[in-house]
């Protein structure tokens, strides 16, 4: 560190970085000034810093973005900013914590006072994810649910379907026609039945940017028993609609995953729906479900795509997921571990597959500021340096 008075708060160097919405993979410099990005070059001298920190063989990354968390609505929700910020992840999207009756408890509760940026799927049933009121089709009205969607739209980007067990298909399409109204996306997380085929949800309900999360989902398999991505998923992906991972605690498979990405069934958005038992069971983190995705065969560039960019773009938010000059800094700083890793799958056959690389989050950078350093690499060293507090 310097003392000088120069260009840049925070100097990255030296680093991989990886912004797919500027097509930039490569060695370049990062710096930071006033909270945004204010330069990405491939040398920026350290004389121009306040801050240089040596990121060398690391990825330098747009903060993550995840479409699908849990942090409102029940007793299993994370806790916004000590759960995301050490993952890398900067922005995420409540899925369906909160209907129209409980959004504004929530926002007071969970979004204002976070640091990560939140966003939410409202719940088709008023209550939001409380277990009952997800059954009652009384409680899900098309007109609150779409009023409160454009009273918040700075905040509110969809509306959440999940584990309804009637046998129609009321709730998504009171869903969809509030979303209709309302001029935002669906997400659905629906475990087929005889009444309620996914094929019949797919291709005659959805409508096209509607997103099917719990893509590779045992209980909701895309494939058939010959390990085949079943062709109506193929004619859905054609139509517009959205698949995204979802990993949680029972709705990533390895066999499923597996055959999808052979057969080249990429998911459009990667996304951990964390809570407490998908990060016990499984750490449904950001960057061990990157893991899992480059250890099934997906290349790094489209894995961050899909959890950068793309994600931001589906919640109409490009301005984030980015490093384009001028960007709010925030920004991930990723390591691809080597070794022997073992990773977990879940649902009703819970496996482990062997990995010998593990991407970790050692640098999360939020408005310009440092908020998670694994290894204090913005630090300077405490025995050659003078203490802040001249007791210590
Ligand atoms: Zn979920």
């Amino acid at each position: 560190m310097n003392n000088k008075s120069v260009n840049y708060d925070i100097l990255l160097k030296g680093g991989r970085v990886i912004d797919p919405a500027n097509n930039i993979d490569g060695l370049f410099d990062v710096g930071i000034s006033g909270g945004f990005i204010a330069n990405v070059e491939k040398s920026i001298s350290e004389k121009d810093a306040f801050n240089t920190v040596d990121v060398t063989n690391l990825i330098v990354c747009p903060g993550l973005v995840d479409l699908h968390v849990h942090l409102g609505g029940y007793e299993g929700t994370i806790l916004p900013d000590a759960h995301c910020l050490p993952e890398g992840t900067t922005t995420v999207v409540d899925a369906g914590g909160s209907g129209h009756r409980t959004f504004d408890e929530f926002n007071e509760k969970t979004i204002k006072p976070s640091n990560v940026n939140i966003f939410a799927l409202l719940n088709i049933a008023g209550e939001g994810m409380v277990g009952q009121p997800e059954q009652n089709i009384h409680g899900m009205s098309v007109d609150l649910t779409s009023e409160k969607i454009k009273e918040r739209p700075d905040l509110i980007v969809g509306i959440k379907v999940a584990h309804y067990s009637g046998p129609t298909w009321e709730p998504l399409d009171r869903a969809i026609e509030a979303a209709t109204d309302s001029g935002v996306f669906v997400m659905i997380d629906q475990t087929p039945t005889a009444a309620r085929p996914m094929k019949e949800m797919m291709l005659d309900h959805l409508r096209k940017n509607d997103i099917v999360t719990h893509c590779y989902a045992l209980s909701k398999p895309m494939t058939d028993e010959k390990d085949k991505v079943k062709e109506y998923f193929f004619r859905a992906r054609e139509k517009g609609v959205k698949f995204d991972v979802g990993h949680g605690a029972g709705s990533f498979s390895f066999r499923i995953a597996k055959a999808a990405i052979d057969q080249n069934f990429l998911p459009d958005t990667i996304s951990t729906d964390m809570h407490r038992d998908s990060i016990l069971n499984n750490q449904a983190t950001m960057p061990e479900t990157m893991t899992k995705l480059l250890a099934l065969g997906m290349n790094l560039q489209d894995i961050i795509k899909l959890s950068t960019s793309d994600p931001a773009k589906i919640i109409n938010h490009p301005e984030l997921g980015t490093l384009g000059q001028t960007a709010i800094a925030d920004i991930a700083v990723l390591k691809v571990n080597k070794g022997d890793f073992g990773m977990t799958d879940n649902g009703t056959a819970s496996r482990v597959m062997n990995s010998n690389k593990r991407i970790t989050c050692e640098m999360t950078i939020k408005n310009g500021k440092v908020v998670w350093d694994r290894n204090g690499l913005s630090r300077d060293d405490w025995s050659t340096t003078p203490p802040t507090n001249p007791l210590l």
